[in-house]
């Protein structure tokens, strides 16, 4: 299995429920390593920010949090993004699951990642934590107030006090705690282990505005699980064994790796979204003209195109698989400028490598085979 990107506002619950999962799958993974072999069927890797070790500040668009030399406003995000792609990358395969917790809010970063997944032919799923606006707000100023009461302590007592115990690991929470005396009730949200760091009030905001709900219609947001806040136990438990039915139990699909999928490698060089935008448009061009010539196109019709301008044989051209309707421009210029907007880059992936022409219209082509495919 698999990849499952966890995803939800900034103090969500995300990282309380990628734990939760983890547990699961670690009890799942011994049921069915111990009715088989001794080797464990799955290897299970939790990856988020804090594995990264990446801080809250990288989402910081504030100018005046800026250090002077950053290239652009998000560039400290793009790294982050680039930093947990590799993670991911390193140890993905179809025997290994990955849960990524994070905030994963943007749309074009959970399609890279679905496609890596598809790449590797494994499966992956969005698990979006439901929670109201407010509640998460809660907890970013209950991680605020705890932070501020522990600098004021800090700076009160001097250095001589020692670094509190990690609470995790004492598991008799019923004597109350006298090192935070002064612990108030903003704070009694926060679960007694909780270590994470807040986020600053206008990067909270921030986030909370530039957070992109996952989309079940979409391939690469389905299948799409939700927990919310309240949900129980039961609940939960009863999302995580559908979770893992999808993804490496019965109703597992079998998944083949497609043109769309298809690796960006060393771009040789040329402007990159010229590129993008220039082949994209001959690609819509030439299925128009096809369609004309043929008097109406549609009917499942399927039209042959170079892969690299040249002329090669029929057997290494591109294939578009048209739907039994015909398509006219406007759907065409749809499906192109979403595959534009997810292949534009600008989430931090650049670095990772660029498409070269012929990789780039096979990308788009196979797009285009999986969109029609779905719209019947
Ligand atoms: P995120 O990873 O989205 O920032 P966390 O999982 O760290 O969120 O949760 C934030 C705080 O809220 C933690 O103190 C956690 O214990 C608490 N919390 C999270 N989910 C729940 C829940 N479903 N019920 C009660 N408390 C929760
Ligand atoms: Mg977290």
């Amino acid at each position: 299995m698999p990849l499952i990107i966890i995803t939800g506002l900034p103090c969500s619950g995300k990282s309380t429920r990628a734990k939760q999962l983890h547990d699961y799958l670690e009890s799942r993974i011994a049921e069915t390593t111990a009715a088989s072999s001794s080797t464990p069927k799955y290897r299970l890797h939790l990856i988020s920010d804090q594995t990264q070790s990446i801080s809250r500040t990288v989402y910081d668009l504030s100018p005046e949090k800026l250090p002077a030399h950053v290239r652009s406003a998000n560039a400290s995000e793009k790294d982050a993004r680039a930093a947990l792609y590799g993670a991911v990358k390193r140890v993905l395969s179809p025997r290994d699951i990955v849960i990524l917790d994070g905030l994963n809010y943007i749309k074009g970063w959970r399609y890279q990642l679905f496609c890596e997944a598809k790449n590797m032919r494994t499966p992956s799923a969005v698990l979006q934590i439901g929670c109201s606006v407010d509640k998460a707000k809660q907890v970013n100023e209950a991680r605020l107030a705890r932070r501020k009461r522990t600098e004021q302590q800090a700076s009160s007592q001097g250095q001589q006090q020692p670094e509190p115990k990690p609470e995790a690991e004492e598991k008799d929470s019923e004597s109350p705690d006298h090192t935070k005396p002064e612990e108030n009730e903003t704070e009694s949200i926060l679960s007694k282990d909780d270590t994470s760091e807040p986020y600053s009030e206008s990067n909270f905001e921030n986030l909370i505005f530039r957070y992109e709900e996952p989309n079940p219609m979409t391939r690469w947001d389905s299948p799409l699980f939700t927990l919310i806040w309240e949900d129980d136990p039961h609940q939960t438990t009863q999302t995580f064994s559908k979770l893992w039915d999808v993804l490496a139990g019965e109703s597992k699909k079998l998944v083949r790796p497609n043109l769309s999928t298809v690796q960006r490698d060393k771009d040789p060089g040329g402007d990159y979204l010229y590129l993008l935008e220039r082949e994209t448009q001959n690609i819509v061009k030439a299925i128009l003209e096809v369609q004309n010539e043929d008097g109406g196109g549609g009917d499942g019709q399927r039209i042959l195109l170079p892969r690299n301008g040249g002329d090669e044989k029929e057997e290494d051209q591109l294939v578009v698989e048209l739907p039994a309707q015909k398509v006219g421009l406007p759907q065409l210029q749809r499906h192109r400028r979403a595959f534009v907007a997810l292949n534009r880059g600008g989430i931090g992936l650049e670095a990772v490598g660029k498409l070269a022409v012929g990789r780039l219209r096979e990308s788009f082509v196979g797009y285009l085979n999986d969109v029609f495919d779905k719209d019947g």
